[in-house]
Formats: structure tokens, sequence, C-alpha cells
């Protein structure tokens, strides 16, 4: 039986859940998708409409085939953690059993079990404010939505993930050095996601025979990078002083992913692993 994967954060085909979904669809697991709920129905109509079928050519030729797509934000964990003004917004009444806990269930009800659990998602409110200036409601929403989301899917999807398993995510080497822009308190949000990756691949591994790892990728330009308004400037940098001096694609990193997902990496666990044209290991610009 082929593999089955849930991909967390895919919204349209810019980003490197996209990507991922891609290489690993090629490697021939079954996709399904977590989209976050106030992005939902331009996907699915933009998916519907054909508006993505360009961009769902697998190298074989064929189109890559999304079996489900499910509502989810990933900052609610079950609902009874949904404040009123977020039940009754008109974007999230549209839809239902979107909180972490009932996508769980869901994808359990429909599918059983699955092999593999990406976490291409992040959010922080204030990421263009410099750490100095960042509220405390931006800092804990921006590790509510780029962390904890990830502790929070693996803990709810564990108990339905087959033994061999493997989770990713992805992350940003602004958890580890400097990199100015990068604000909000992302760059505490990306340290705890990589710090988490190994206690929980630890957790996961003891227990359930989960591998968990991370991917700190270099700099792309999807939608959420363009958010944070320097994205065009990382992508100069990294072509002028990485080791590689090429364009990082997306498909390196959906490649990477799917790498780490399959047996091949069947021995690597609790690590961070640099996806980025060699940039992270340079001291100095040239
Ligand atoms: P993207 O915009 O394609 O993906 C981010 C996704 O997160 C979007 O689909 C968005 O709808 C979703 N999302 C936001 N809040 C959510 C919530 N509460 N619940 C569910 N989904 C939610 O952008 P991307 O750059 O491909 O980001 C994917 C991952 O890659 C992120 O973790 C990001 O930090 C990481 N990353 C990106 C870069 C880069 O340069 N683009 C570099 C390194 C790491």
């Amino acid at each position: 039986r082929g593999k089955r994967a849930f991909i967390a954060g895919i919204a349209d085909d810019n980003g490197y859940g996209w990507a991922i979904a891609k290489s690993l669809a090629a490697a021939g697991a079954e996709i399904l998708i977590g989209t976050w709920v106030p992005a939902l129905n331009i996907f699915e109509s933009s998916l519907r409409r054909g508006k993505f079928d360009e961009s769902r050519v697998l190298p074989d030729g064929s189109l890559m085939e999304i079996t489900k797509v499910y509502p989810l934000d990933a900052v609610f964990d079950s609902p009874e953690d949904v404040p009123e003004d977020v039940k009754a917004n008109k974007r999230y009444a549209g839809s239902s059993k979107w909180t972490v806990k009932e996508v769980a269930e869901s994808v359990k009800e429909d599918f059983g079990t699955i092999d593999i659990l990406v976490h291409s998602l992040a959010n922080g409110p204030e990421v263009t404010k410099p750490l100095l200036e960042t509220s405390r409601y931006g800092y804990l929403a921006a590790i509510s939505a780029s962390s904890y989301s990830f502790v929070s899917l693996l803990k709810h999807f564990v108990p339905i993930m087959n033994p061999g398993g493997a989770s990713i995510s992805l992350t940003y080497i602004a958890s580890e050095r400097i990199i100015p822009g990068y604000g909000g308190g992302m760059s505490s949000a990306k340290s705890a996601l990589e710090s988490d990756t190994r206690v929980l691949a630890f957790e996961a591994g003891r227990k359930h025979k989960i591998r968990v790892n991370t991917i700190s990728a270099g700099p792309l330009r999807s939608r959420a990078a363009k958010a944070i308004g320097f994205i065009d400037m990382m992508i100069d940098y990294s072509t002028e002083n990485a080791p590689l001096q090429k364009e990082l694609s997306a498909e390196e990193v959906g490649n990477a992913a799917a790498f780490l997902a399959s047996p091949l990496a069947s021995a690597i666990t609790g690590a961070v692993v640099y996806v980025d044209n060699g940039l992270n290991a340079m001291g100095v610009g040239v």
C-alpha cells in the first residue's frame, strides 16, 4: 500500500507545503491537505476551476491528486477553545470541525490512519516589528500559530499514525542567527519549533516509533514570506553569498521532505536539516 500524508498549511501553489505535497505524490503517497479556514474557499474554488492544474503536473506527466481538503485552524485545539467572535465570523461559520482535534478525528473516520504528517504553517501578527517593539500578544500569537500548532498536530495525529511514520516541519535560520526583519517573536517561535523537534523525536520515537524532523529552508517567495516584506533581499543575499549560487526552488525542499519521510531516512530523527544552498555554513558574506 502507498503511504498516506496529511499536509497542514497549503492555501495556494506557491509555498513549501504545495511543493512537499507534489514530491510526496510523485513518490506515490496519497495526499490529504489541511487549509487555513479563512483561505479555504478561494483555495478550493481555484482547485476546482483548474487554476492550479499547471502546477499539479508531476515528473511523469500525470496530475497530483488531492484526495481531500480539510478546513483547519491550528491555533485552536478543540471547540471549547474557540472564542465567540471567531465562531460568529462568517468565514468560520461556513465550515465545521476545523480545530486540530476535530480534524484528526475526521481523518481517522475517513481513512483510519496516516503515515506522514507535515506542518508547513506559520503566522506572526507582528512579524514586521522588531522584537524589542513586539507586544506580549504578538509574541504569544506567533508561538501559538507557529510552534505549539506543531505540538498540537503531532499530539492529535500520533494515535492514528502507523509505526515507522514520520513528521516534518519547516523552520528558518532566524532561530539561531540574527536575521533583522524576521520579527514579532517569529525568531523565538522557530527556536521553540527546533527544540521541540528534538524532545518530540524522543517522545514520539520511544512511544510510537514515529520520526520527527524539521527542514531549515532557505528563502522562497511564498505568500507568507511576501508579507514579511524582505524576501527579495533575502533571496538576493543568498544567491550572492551561499556556497551554491542559485535561487532555491520549492521543489528542492519538497524532495528533501520526501526523503525525510521515506524509509531512506529511517535512522534520521530529531534533526534540523538545512535545505538552503548551504548558506547556513557561511561565517561571512563574500
Ligand atoms: P505559505 O504562505 O505557503 O504557507 C503558510 C501557510 O500557513 C498558509 O497556507 C496559511 O494559510 C497557513 N496558516 C497560517 N495560520 C494558520 C493557522 N492558524 N492554521 C492553519 N494554517 C495556517 O508560506 P511558506 O513560506 O511556504 O510557509 C510554510 C512554512 O515554511 C512556514 O513554517 C514558514 O515559516 C517556513 N519557511 C518559509 C521560508 C520562506 O522563505 N518562504 C523559509 C524558511 C521556512
